[in-house]
């Protein structure tokens, strides 16, 4: 019988490229994927990536996706080098929006980032669930929470839509809306600049509860092991805005800050266990200047 042997024989052909950790520097005549080709992550270059090498990468293909200077991936031969393993670099939580697809905003191939895809980038135990895996387990260096522009989960939140099971989806993005102040402009989806508000809102707030709700990933947060950022996509530039909402360890201890705090030392900090919702409102807020890094 022939069909059975193909398989193994596929396999076979497969192992010498996967035995060669870093394909690209193999250098052996029988590797079938120059340089630049297969191009995949592997467990040597996952474990010599440090997050901050990670964050750059993520930087440097949006860069590139910017300018449309893409780096051209052989699928075929990504599909072949990565069938044995995952090493990816980071893991990208963002919203399930059409527009916003981690891959190609971040000019990425495959088995580079884990994706955690749901509407409004929520943070739910299942999330965390998968993000403890993808750091803990399979050794990814960095977490990016990524909002976006005129997000239509966050309109719905703010707009109180009820529709079958969404208000339960939504309930999870109404502490982000509770936590922007009030600037006495309409608080609805007519009002983008609010809108935008409360997706880079939630954005702290799924960072904020990734700390609080996993031990795992605290640890390897404050260990150094990960980092984890936010991160906002703007769907009308293409562009991923960067930003860190607090420190390590003060996000945790701080109301939720309006953005951009970057590394800035929080502001003293009230006592605030709960989420946000009508806790303190945060004096008047700057607003978020533009295109900190790229
Ligand atoms: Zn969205």
């Amino acid at each position: 019988m022939k069909c059975p042997s193909l398989p193994l024989l596929l396999a076979l052909s497969v192992l010498p490229l996967l035995a060669s950790d870093p394909p690209a520097t193999q250098g052996g005549k029988a590797n079938p994927f120059p340089v630049g080709d297969a191009g995949v992550m592997t467990r040597a270059l996952q474990v010599t990536t440090s997050p901050a090498e990670a964050l750059q990468k993520l930087k440097e293909g949006n860069a590139r996706f910017l300018t449309g200077r893409h780096q051209e991936y052989n699928y075929r031969a990504q599909v072949k080098a990565t069938a044995s393993g995952q090493y990816p670099f980071a893991t990208i939580v963002t919203c399930m929006d059409s527009r916003v697809a981690a891959e190609h905003v971040f000019d990425l191939g495959l088995g580079d980032v884990f994706t955690i895809r749901i509407a409004g980038n929520i943070v739910d135990e299942e999330v965390l669930g998968s993000l403890e895996y993808a750091h803990k387990v399979a050794g990814a260096k960095l977490i990016v929470v990524m909002g976006h522009s005129h997000c239509g989960a966050v309109k719905g939140a703010v707009d109180d839509v009820v529709l079958g099971n969404l208000p339960q989806l939504l309930a999870r993005i109404k502490p982000a809306v509770q936590a922007v102040p009030d600037d006495g402009q309409p608080r609805n989806s007519h009002n983008h600049a609010f809108v935008d508000r409360v997706a880079r809102m939630q954005v702290i707030f799924g960072i904020r509860t990734i700390r609080e709700r996993s031990v795992v990933l605290r640890e390897l947060h404050d260990s150094g092991k990960i980092d984890i950022v936010g991160a906002f996509y703007d769907l009308d530039s293409g562009k991923v805005e960067f930003y860190r909402p607090l420190a390590a360890g003060k996000i945790d201890k701080t109301p939720p800050m309006e953005l951009p705090e970057d590394l800035k030392p929080a502001a003293p900090a009230k006592p605030a266990e709960a989420h946000g919702a009508e806790a303190k409102h945060e004096e008047k807020p700057a607003p978020a200047p533009a295109g900190h890094g790229h």
